[in-house]
């Protein structure tokens, strides 16, 4: 009987290997077609500031459309994307010019949408033509630098600190912000992060979701406030889904939330039309502060 369990298992895991083997393939083959012909495309989802209400920022999430079945999650693509330098670079490309044009496209109808956050990968960081890349869009589309920020995982961030922590401090004085993602999701101690330039902490939504009941996701979540302290830095609890958070989030100092909370990402024509109909709640502002004493 073991050894049928054990051959099921196997099968199972083979299946499994193929569809992996088959994915990869198709990434690296479809990959330059998909950016080309807008098959890549980007959801955003809002960050909000509780004590204003305000929006300050925006993420953007990329899909892939699939001819007969709907969309690719990023999910299932990206760690194959991560990988790879090139297709990283080729992905990285991609969004920065994606950023840079819905910035100026939101800039010339008067939204008032903060930042918008893309997510770069460490390969791309890191790759030598990065800064270039990000010059060269600066370049063609002047005064993104001021609504744009980037975000880096923290494993990524920390796979070479160093090299992080330079091209980022350029990446900063242009004028860009800098965003720690998925902050206690990898194994990165205090000291490392507190070697990093940054103007965000995204606190990583199994935290942010088990805030209310577990000790160490609420020690995680101090942790972040308290390492923003040091850097001047503002903390996002992703993936806030329930009124309970938001509260218990403000009542311990953190200031911006993103989630389905507020709103799921959404295409861009249902993204600024939630932006124009968007009307700030003051009620958060009036949750007390609590502080250790
Ligand atoms: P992330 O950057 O940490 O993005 C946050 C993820 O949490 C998004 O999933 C978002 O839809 C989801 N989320 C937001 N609020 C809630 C909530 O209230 N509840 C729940 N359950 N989930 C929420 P998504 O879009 O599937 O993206 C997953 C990950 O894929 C991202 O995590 C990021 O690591 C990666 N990714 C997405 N787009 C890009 C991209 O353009 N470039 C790169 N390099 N990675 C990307
Ligand atoms: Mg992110
Ligand atoms: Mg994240
Ligand atoms: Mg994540």
């Amino acid at each position: 009987a073991s050894k049928g369990a054990g051959r099921r298992r196997w099968q199972l895991f083979s299946h499994l290997m193929a569809d992996d083997a088959r994915l990869e393939y198709q990434v690296y083959r479809e990959l330059p077609n998909a950016l080309a012909s807008q098959a890549l495309f980007l959801h955003y989802q809002p960050q909000i500031d509780l004590a204003t209400g305000a929006v300050i920022g925006v993420e953007a999430l990329v899909r892939w459309r699939h001819n007969g079945d709907g969309f690719w999650m990023p999910n299932s693509f990206i760690p194959i994307i991560e990988r790879d330098a090139a297709l990283s670079r080729q992905l990285g490309r991609f969004l920065l010019h994606s950023a840079a044009t819905a910035i100026a496209r939101w800039r010339s109808d008067h939204y008032a949408f903060g930042r918008v956050s893309i997510n770069i990968c460490a390969r791309h960081l890191q790759h030598s033509a990065f800064l270039d890349d990000l010059d060269e869009t600066l370049d063609r589309y002047p005064g993104t630098a001021a609504y744009l920020t980037l975000e880096l995982t923290e494993t990524q961030a920390l796979a070479d600190l160093d090299k992080s922590a330079r091209v980022l401090g350029e990446v900063r004085k242009r004028g860009i912000h800098v965003s720690l993602d998925d902050f206690g999701s990898g194994y990165a101690s205090l000291q490392h992060v507190r070697e990093l330039p940054l103007d965000v902490i995204k606190l990583d939504l199994q935290f942010v979701q088990n805030l209310e009941h577990d000790t160490e996701a609420f020690a995680v979540g101090y942790a972040a406030l308290t390492l923003a302290e040091i850097h001047g830095a503002k903390v996002v609890a992703e993936g806030v889904e329930e009124a309970r958070v938001v509260s218990l989030w403000r009542r311990l100092g953190g200031e911006v939330i993103q989630g389905y909370f507020f709103a799921k990402p959404m295409g861009e024509r249902d993204w600024l039309d939630w932006l124009a109909r968007y009307r700030p709640a003051a009620r958060y502002a009036e949750i007390p502060r609590w502080r250790p004493t």
